[in-house]
């Protein structure tokens, strides 16, 4: 076994393996950019070994610096992680020509199925069934069109080098074609380096399920099962677990038996996916295989007790697997929430800064659930503009799927965010949707269900007496701490704008009970919060909740799952005063271009005085390698030009304004 494993990464998957090294008894040594230096990774590592600037084709992407850390540091093996150079076959033979062992698949494996063109050829040939489609490659957009013909619309454009859904384009017509094709090939060369582009034939409304696989290097090929991985925005996932609601045993096995035959037609060695995408009627269809480890890996480790990271370092020193096919068996149910620096409000896009306060979750057993966060920061960390924007992959587990969604709700209320835009409140409204909960998933799930995007839920009845429940306890103490209680017990409680009128009383025990003249009663018990925190607990006729708390002027803005709302807590003359306010009017900002999201100016396509019509492009902002093309919603003509290429911007700054 080996003494010494470089990570050739960073960030949450980076802690991860540093993890199950150390419970291996393995030294690690941890590369990092310069953006990296003060990182959680770097902290855990027994070393680290700086190899250059942050941008990662400057770093993490130099196969040279990390072979001299190798060297530096007498490291035996390197762990690539996901993503940089994971699925790279000339950096995992530059590493066995130097004698240094490459933890993941032997490179031909990853040659065959780094590409998808490549790939889908060979799992045909070894019986798999593949998306039908065009498995040559495609010049013209001419050729395109005819290829798309004989296919059937809709057709699937797809970059072969492509990944982490970029590349990927759906073409219904043969102007959707035309149009698309040259996208996808202009993407895929800025993106990969690879514009080679193919065709298959795009399956409606599918899921999305994968199969696990692991292998040694003496020919042993197992499956861990399957994930299912439906809940996607932007061809990316975003809501996983294990095992799929779809799936029944025979259909687990059939796929079961696919993978492995295709992971043995190429020797394959170490963990891997395989993808499928699977009609709601079962049948399902090869994707790729990705020769790496996966984000979601997690909830398989969660259902067979296998540590995948433990497995790949133990094939890569030569080790022959330890179990057999019969010997895995699904535990539980476990489910995935990535955790995005990204602004569920504005369209998923990226949202970078400093991460000013993190709570997270207890880990382990809780009641009724078990808590894995696997996370790369900390409190005081910044989410920079140059990696992925995941900040955790946060799971639970539980013996059935409907615990371990409960789990899940519960968890995401322990995830406290403040300093960037996150994605918890979408994660949490997602738990709390019947449809979710009834297993009835698809790749269209979040379309379908947030077909105008994502504005937060109403609070539900529970969540008002929880919203009310929070605010009046905390009004207490702070007044408590004020010096200046008051023994009042009728109040008014505003949420937002509705009234809530709400007496109080103690009981025996204690115990605060509220009495909504709406109807119902309740008693709150355990309340932990003192004037400051940004977290209320307590239970609520003893369930317990966790609320995301703020204080403003005349109250508080509460946040409970995917419900927020401002809420003050009043005299009752006082809020019939406030209902006789007039509501501020937010501002005008209909003349306004503003940017959506914090980064670089790439380029600003309109001057003063310039006539706009609606739908043309007017600038074009960039952050985490993601380009956001700003639009005119009407016409109209430009008064005034806020910023120029190369400038940095704010979220909400004004770039142009129309007269
Ligand atoms: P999964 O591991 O579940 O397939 P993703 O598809 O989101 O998850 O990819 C995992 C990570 O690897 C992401 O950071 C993604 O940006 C990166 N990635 C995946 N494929 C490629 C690729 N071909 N080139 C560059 N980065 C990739
Ligand atoms: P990537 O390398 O970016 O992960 P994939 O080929 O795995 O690319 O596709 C990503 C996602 O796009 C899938 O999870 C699925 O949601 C969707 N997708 C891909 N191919 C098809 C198809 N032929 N029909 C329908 N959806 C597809
Ligand atoms: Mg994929």
């Amino acid at each position: 076994m080996f003494s010494k494993i470089l990570i050739a990464n960073r960030g949450e998957i980076a802690v991860r393996i540093i993890k199950t090294c150390r419970r291996m008894g393995i030294a690690t040594v941890q590369v990092y950019s310069e953006a990296d230096a003060d990182s959680l990774a770097v902290e855990m590592a027994d070393e680290a070994v700086l190899i250059g600037p942050a941008p990662a084709a400057q770093s993490y992407l130099l196969a040279d610096r990390i072979v001299d850390a190798v060297r530096q540091t007498g490291a035996q093996a390197v762990h690539p992680g996901f993503g940089f150079l994971s699925e790279n076959a000339a950096f995992a033979r530059r590493l066995q020509a130097e004698g240094i062992a490459f933890i993941g698949p032997n490179p031909e494996a990853i040659d065959a199925m780094g590409d998808k063109i490549t790939s889908k050829t060979f799992a045909a040939a070894a019986g798999v069934s593949t998306v039908p489609g065009h498995m040559g490659l495609i010049d013209t957009p001419e050729h395109a069109v005819q290829i798309a013909r004989e296919i059937g619309y809709p057709v699937m454009i797809k970059a072969s080098a492509g990944g982490g859904g970029k590349g990927i384009r759906v073409a219904h017509s043969d102007a959707d074609m035309a149009e698309g094709f040259a996208a996808v090939k202009a993407e895929a060369l800025n993106a990969f380096g690879d514009d080679r582009v193919f065709l298959e034939k795009f399956i409606e409304n599918p899921r999305h399920i994968e199969i696990q696989v692991l292998g040694d290097k003496h020919g042993h090929v197992v499956h861990l099962f399957e994930r299912e991985c439906s809940i996607q925005r932007r061809n990316q996932k975003v809501i996983e677990e294990a095992p799929s609601p779809l799936l029944d045993a025979a259909t687990r096995a059939a796929m079961g038996a696919q993978a492995i035959a295709l992971a043995q037609a190429v020797n394959y060695d170490s963990a891997g996916t395989v993808e499928f995408v699977a009609g709601q009627d079962k049948s399902f269809y090869f994707l790729e295989m990705n020769t790496r480890l996966q984000v979601e890996h997690p909830v398989t480790e969660l259902i067979t007790g296998v540590d995948l990271v433990e497995q790949m370092i133990r094939s890569a020193a030569g080790e022959p697997l330890a179990f057999a096919q019969d010997d895995l068996a699904i535990d539980g149910w476990a489910i995935e929430s990535r955790i995005y620096a990204e602004d569920p409000y504005r369209g998923f896009l990226p949202s970078i800064g400093r991460l000013v306060r993190y709570g997270q979750p207890e880990e382990g057993e809780q009641d009724g659930y078990v808590v894995r966060n696997d996370s790369g920061v900390r409190e005081g960390d910044e989410i920079s503009m140059f990696y992925d924007p995941m900040i955790a992959k946060l799971c639970a587990w539980a013996p059935t799927r409907d615990a371990a969604i409960d789990g899940m709700a519960r968890a995401l209320e322990d995830t406290h965010l403040e300093g960037v835009g996150h994605n918890v409140p979408f994660l949490a409204a997602v738990m709390h949707q019947p449809r979710f909960r009834s297993g009835q998933l698809s790749t269209r799930y979040i379309p379908d269900e947030f077909p105008d995007g994502f504005h937060g839920l109403p609070p539900s009845p529970h969540q008002q007496h929880i919203l009310i429940a929070a605010a009046i306890a905390m009004n207490e103490i702070q007044a408590e701490q004020d010096g200046d209680p008051s023994d009042r017990t009728d109040w008014i409680a505003l949420i937002d704008r509705t009234p809530h009128g709400v007496s109080l009383s103690y009981d025996a025990d204690e115990a605060l009970l509220l009495s909504f003249t709406g109807g119902g009663e309740a008693r709150l018990t355990e309340i932990d919060w003192r004037p400051g925190l940004p977290q209320f607990r307590a239970e609520l006729d003893g369930e317990p909740f966790t609320a995301q708390v703020r204080r403003v002027a005349d109250g508080f803005i509460i946040r409970h799952r995917a419900a927020q709302a401002r809420v003050r807590v009043l005299r009752p003359q006082v809020a019939e005063l406030y209902a006789r306010l007039p509501e501020r009017q937010p501002a005008d900002t209909s003349r306004l271009i503003q940017s959506p999201m914090p980064g670089l100016v790439v380029s600003v396509a309109v001057t003063p005085g310039q006539e706009v019509k609606a739908g043309e492009t007017v600038a074009v902002i960039e952050a985490m390698k993601m380009q956001n093309i700003l639009k005119a919603e009407r016409d109209g003509v430009v008064k005034a030009v806020g910023v120029k290429a190369g400038d940095p911007v704010a979220a909400d700054d004004v770039l142009v304004e129309f007269g």
